[in-house]
């Protein structure tokens, strides 16, 4: 992609709101734009990232027999009054009234609607186990947003949702979910803390929380590093009064929850099935969400210096940052031949080659935070090579053109 017809160019200012600094590199960056309090646009840059996030989830959830559906956002009242959930759930239901004065949300979480199209389809024990997930918008209408994409009212979520037969066959699953999202987070580069948390409005008996370490965390996890050992601060209560001072308090952000639901939704939506010995049982159920903008962010958060994102290589928006120094022929001819290049290589490579000097092109390139830059420029034509820097070192070195 050439920077010149990229859309969504840097801002020299952060806006004047913005306390986090993911929030304020992602929007100078280019990667999002505010619509308003809590609603945001990813423009090319951002949406590059967020689609390999995705992947990356995607992934991991079909190793683990996930099938991806897509259910849908709007879901009636009716629904959510069978759980209770209309008037009790925690922040509060966007709620709308159709043309012909029928109520309806715009889904936070999906357990009333997966429960619904599973009570239809699934009739024996033999159809069990199986696992469903989505990446679909969610909407939560929440009291404050803040921290750009840390707390937003509307976000992509990641949900996945599983039905068993039996307590213990949803704990195995359970384990295996629990992998599965280690995974996806190390291949973001970060390792949040498995804190055993409460319910919440959600409900289920087993809960953890994934809460990665950061300034900017709304949560805090009592974590006491020698026992491995992580509470959500709604849990303090349960520690030994001997042992609070093993915990430390360590600032984070929840990028994933898995709950173990048990027959919580089934029990109250008649979602049953019929056992090996003709009897009829609610279906054990869990659940597990990941926000992937949120999880953006918080690979920002743990990935930055003074001037800018460094992205870890596997969510990075390009992998190479190719910049052409200086107006010569001579140099954008060889730099318009790199790029013709490593396009062919299916390399994925953004190349400026606008009209700017080199102070803007270098410090977009810091702010950007692509894992490699590539600078062509008269100097480097002189070695006949290409000065290569990673973005997390500060040292360049020279690399030959004829050994691209
Ligand atoms: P929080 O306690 O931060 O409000 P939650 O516990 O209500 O979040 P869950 O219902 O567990 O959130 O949702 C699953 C995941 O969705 C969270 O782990 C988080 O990654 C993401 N998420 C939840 N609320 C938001 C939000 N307002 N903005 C962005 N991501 C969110
Ligand atoms: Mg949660």
């Amino acid at each position: 992609m050439k920077q010149s017809e990229l859309f969504g160019k840097t801002l020299k200012q952060a806006p004047a709101d913005a306390s986090a600094i993911s929030h304020q590199y992602l929007v100078r960056g280019g990667f999002i734009d505010q619509l308003m309090s809590g609603v945001y646009s990813f423009l090319p840059l951002g949406w590059r990232v967020h689609r390999k996030i995705e992947n990356i989830i995607r992934e991991e959830i079909n190793d683990i027999g996930g099938q991806e559906i897509l259910l849908p956002s709007l879901s009636p009242k009716n629904l959510w009054e069978e759980t209770g959930r209309w008037t009790t759930i925690d922040p509060p239901l966007f709620k709308l009234k159709d043309r012909h004065d029928k109520e309806v949300a715009l889904g936070p979480t999906h357990e009333e609607v997966i429960t619904d199209l599973v009570r239809k389809r699934v009739q024996s024990y033999k159809e069990l186990p199986f696992a469903l997930y989505q990446i679909q918008n969610k909407f939560r209408n929440e009291l404050r947003s803040t921290g750009g994409l840390l707390r937003v009212r509307e976000f992509i979520m990641k949900d996945l949702y599983s039905f068993h037969s039996s307590e213990s066959d949803l704990e195995k699953y359970f384990e295996k979910v629990i992998k599965a999202y280690e995974k996806i987070f190390n291949r973001c580069g970060i390792a949040p803390i498995i804190t055993k948390a409460s319910g919440g409005t959600i409900g289920g008996s087993t809960t953890y929380e994934f809460q990665a370490p950061t300034k900017v965390g709304e949560d805090v996890v009592y974590f006491d590093r020698k026992a491995g050992k992580a509470f959500n601060k709604e849990l303090i209560d349960e520690i030994p009064e001997s042992e609070r001072s093993n915990y430390e308090q360590i600032p984070a952000v929840e990028v994933g929850q898995v709950f173990s639901l048990g027959i919580t939704y089934s029990e109250k939506m008649g979602a049953t099935f019929v056992d090996s010995n003709g009897s009829e049982k609610p279906i054990v159920m869990g659940c597990y969400g990941i926000g992937l903008g949120r999880l953006m962010g918080t690979i920002v958060e743990a990935f930055h210096d003074e001037q800018g994102i460094v992205w870890p290589d596997e969510v990075a928006p390009f992998r190479v940052h190719l910049l052409v120094l200086g107006g010569e022929d001579n140099v954008r001819n060889e730099a318009n031949k790199i790029y013709e290049n490593l396009v062919k290589k299916n390399v994925e490579v953004l190349y400026d080659d606008r009209d700017e000097s080199v102070g803007v092109k270098l410090s977009d390139a810091d702010l950007i935070g692509i894992p490699e830059r590539w600078v062509v420029s008269k100097k480097s034509l002189e070695e006949l090579s290409v000065e290569v820097k990673k973005r997390s070192v500060k040292e360049p070195t020279l690399m030959k053109i004829s050994s691209i």
